[in-house]
């Protein structure tokens, strides 16, 4: 074991599960890295961000999964982005 100083993603990661009390927003706020939630739920596959979708407070990768609105800059994910369209 090393005690060298590491930016790589995996050393400062919270790998549990989404948790109301702490949110995904909380903790990418304290620069730890979480699971994207959709391809955890959607893929089964572990995908580490630093983005959060501001509606749902949760982890979500950019690019693929969140999207930033043009006018806001505010993060979405693609969950929440159905979920509206959904309502219209
Ligand atoms: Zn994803
Ligand atoms: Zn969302």
């Amino acid at each position: 074991m090393s005690s060298e100083e590491t930016s790589a993603p995996w050393s400062s990661a919270d790998f549990g599960p989404y948790d109301e009390a702490s949110d995904d927003k909380k903790k990418i706020g304290l620069k730890i890295w979480v699971p994207c939630r959709i391809c955890e739920r959607a893929f089964g596959r572990l995908r580490l961000t630093r983005r959060y979708c501001d509606t749902c407070k949760q982890g979500a990768c950019e690019g693929e999964h969140l999207n930033f609105a043009a006018k806001t800059g505010k993060g979405r994910c693609t969950s929440c982005g159905d979920k509206i369209l959904e309502n219209i």
